[in-house]
């Protein structure tokens, strides 16, 4: 769309009126790169918000597409979207396009994992979490910490949710505030089982998105390292202290474990049915225990002893206790691999 040079020109008024951002700001976003990993409901209104004021470049990303169930949260989605099961990067840049058009998108259809995340981190000024699991953020961690980027933790759940900012080398980075084992381990704890409220992840995202603008407008010093957790059914919301740990792997011994590891989880199409069978990497440590807890609320499971199945969005799945499982009804790895993450842990 040809927009007059004044019409251009006006439309950052009332952000550049706020001190706090300015012309030097506005100049400085119009040069800044920003990643969001994870186009859920975290990062569709961090997107729009990113992009509504301004910034020179966004780069989207994510593995899944538009489904029904995302409308109810996910602010850039519409019906024609799930109607056509549209990768979420891709309908996210059209939305976004229609809402400023001098960005430039970079939507990315992929897979968080240590062969792609230092090639979506690169060149960003800033990265704004829009993940559901703690592996995927781990490895954001990792990356955005050896490359120097700042990056806002976010996250959301049933009637609340929590933000910090990572600044490399200043703040606590994820691996100072949260022991590996967290990070490793399977947390069937998800909106699939508990739900989320719409007003909670806009709540979480806005603060992140406020949070990206400082970094970006060159604020740094005013971002938040405490962890805020805000619990919004009731009107509270606490600030956790997170220090550096002295000791820390990541953030200052500078070791680097997930991003060298490589490994991811695998699929293989088992010959002569329709099935494909998911074998997680080694570090994957499955909580049997939870996960039959956890499964057993919200679908019929058959417990043999040996192995949990239940039918997984009208597939049968089973899981074995070693955390491989197989999924009936499809010779789609990404479909395995999606309805793994769904009702096993990502
Ligand atoms: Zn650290």
């Amino acid at each position: 769309m040809v927009q007059a040079a004044s019409a251009i020109q006006s439309r950052y008024d009332r952000q550049v009126r706020v001190k706090e951002i300015g012309a030097a700001g506005q100049a400085r976003l119009a040069g800044a790169v920003a990643v969001i990993p994870g186009l859920g409901a975290l990062g569709s209104t961090s997107a729009e918000l990113l992009a509504r004021a301004g910034v020179r470049t966004l780069r989207l990303v994510d593995r899944d597409f538009v489904d029904w169930m995302n409308l109810q949260r996910q602010c850039l989605y519409d019906e024609q979207d799930a109607a056509l099961s549209l990768p979420k990067a891709h309908a996210a840049a059209a939305h976004l396009r229609r809402i400023n058009s001098q960005v430039r998108y970079e939507p990315i259809v992929d897979d968080i994992n240590p062969g792609t995340i230092e090639r979506i981190v690169a060149g960003a000024t800033v990265l704004v979490d829009g993940l559901d699991g703690f592996h995927a953020r781990a490895l954001v961690n990792e990356a955005c910490v050896k490359h120097g980027i700042p990056w806002v933790y976010g996250a959301a759940l049933a009637t609340y949710g929590s933000m910090a900012t990572v600044v490399p080398g200043v703040s606590a980075c994820l691996a100072c505030v949260m022991p590996e084992v967290a990070l490793e381990t399977t947390t069937p704890l998800s909106c699939e089982t508990v739900g989320v409220l719409g007003p909670v992840t806009s709540l979480i995202a806005s603060w992140q998105a406020n949070e990206a603008l400082k970094i970006m407008v060159g604020a740094t010093d005013s971002t938040s390292p405490d962890l805020i957790h805000v619990e919004l059914w009731s009107n509270e919301a606490i600030r956790f202290p997170a220090r550096r740990a002295d000791h820390c792997d990541v953030c200052v011994r500078r070791q680097f474990h997930l991003l060298e590891r490589r490994e991811r989880m695998m699929t293989t199409s088992l010959c002569g049915r329709a099935a494909v069978q998911v074998v997680p990497p080694p570090s994957f440590k499955l909580d049997l225990d939870l996960l039959r807890d956890t499964l057993r609320r919200t679908v019929p499971l058959e417990d043999n002893g040996h192995l949990l199945k239940f039918s997984a969005d009208e597939h049968p799945m089973v899981v074995f206790p070693d955390g491989r499982a197989i999924v009936f009804g499809t010779a789609d790895g990404k479909q395995a691999l999606r309805l793994y993450a769904k009702y096993v842990g990502a």
